[in-house]
């Protein structure tokens, strides 16, 4: 008996195994579909369901979203990193309230033009939500079908990746592509796992290279490695009362427009600029120190506490002035104190967070 073609196979497991109730798959617009792709990129489907379901509540279309100040698109955020999605998310909003009349544009070129979304999310979008006719090729679609048809190589590389992105095309049919592109995504997270993949519940194992070699493993090729290097972070956490203080981030860079805490580059730098304040190194606190890995370097952190005299506004008001990030020009950075008792609704660095879960009110003295 002829064995069904690729995308019939896919299709035929889609009706039978795939997810079809996700909250961004239940009266789908572009709009929800798209903010759901950007959350789902590099994110679980199960971190992203409640996230998507308080973004949406809050910005519950495109409009909305791009009329939202930053730092509120950024506090809807925190948790999920990778906070350059959520900056060009909103950055994307405002270019189609302003150039497409609020209305998620319907054209492929128009879609891959707005910032955050590459060739593989702009199909996406419109063959998940209007069933547009577009290959899709994600990190999930990489696997299974570098896998399905034995494509070395790291699909990192132009050669490889337009290999791939050939086969996307040749192997997509020309009807139900909605449920063929989801089925793919499914099959690479619940199915075609990067370690162990179930080959004995995989609708196209019979003809899969890699399963047949027994070499499921060997692809997609993996990243060539490369040491990354490591850099010292010194943060200044300043806690007057029950608030912390915080500053902004300038938009560009590690961080970018999230709050953390003033930060110095070496202990020296931190000494330096409290004692030009008054202030002596005796008086910090080491908190405890962590690795922060970003795709490019570690940061290995060393929070350091200052607690300031409940009464000292005057020195609160001059710390504030005088704290600018390492790394910006020297104009001070916008900044705030942080209650702790009463977050504010601003984007924390994870960094941040993680510092500042520390430092509830009971773990301190008062
Ligand atoms: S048979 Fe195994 S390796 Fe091949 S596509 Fe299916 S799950 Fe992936």
């Amino acid at each position: 008996m002829k064995t069904a073609s690729f995308s019939q196979r896919i299709i035929h497991w889609y009706g039978l195994h795939g997810r079809k109730t996700l909250p961004w798959q239940l009266n789908k617009t572009p709009y929800k579909v798209w903010v759901s792709e950007i959350m789902l990129q590099q994110t679980q489907v199960a971190t992203v369901i409640p996230y998507f379901t308080r973004f949406m509540a809050r910005f519950p279309d495109v409009v909305a979203l791009a009329n939202a100040d930053t730092d509120e698109v950024l506090h809807h955020w925190t948790g999920l990193g990778y906070y350059a999605r959520a900056r060009n998310l909103h950055k994307a909003a405002q270019i189609i309230r302003d150039e497409h009349q609020g209305i998620f544009p319907r054209q492929f070129d128009a879609v891959l033009a707005l910032p955050g979304i590459g060739r593989s999310t702009a199909g996406a979008i419109l063959s998940l939500s209007l069933g547009q006719h577009h290959p899709i090729l994600d990190g999930n679609v990489k696997r299974v079908l570098a896998r399905h048809g034995a494509i070395g190589g790291w699909p990192g590389q132009p050669k490889v990746e337009q290999t791939l992105w050939q086969l996307a095309a040749t192997l997509s049919p020309n009807h139900d592509i909605a449920q063929y592109n989801q089925a793919m995504m499914d099959m690479g997270a619940g199915i075609c796992t990067r370690s162990r993949p179930a080959c004995e519940r995989c609708p196209v194992a019979v003809d899969c290279q890699a399963q047949l070699q027994g070499k499921q493993g060997d692809y997609p090729g993996k990243k060539p490695k490369k040491a990354i290097p490591a850099r010292d972070a010194w943060l200044l956490v300043v806690r007057h009362g029950n608030t912390i203080l915080l500053q902004k981030r300038p938009p560009a860079g590690i961080w970018g427009g999230l709050w953390c805490f003033p930060q110095y580059a070496s202990k020296a730098a931190l000494t330096d600029a409290l004692e030009g304040l008054g202030y002596s190194a005796t008086q910090l606190q080491a908190l405890p120190g962590f690795r922060h890995t970003f795709s490019h370097f570690h940061l290995d952190a060393q929070p350091m506490l200052l607690t300031l005299n409940q009464h000292d506004d005057e020195m609160a008001a001059k710390l504030q002035q005088s704290a600018h990030p390492q790394d910006a020009v020297m104009e001070a950075a916008p900044s705030l104190w942080y209650n702790l008792g009463q977050p504010s609704r601003v984007g924390l660095a994870a960094a941040t967070e993680r510092v500042l879960a520390g430092l509830t009110p009971s773990a301190i003295e008062e």
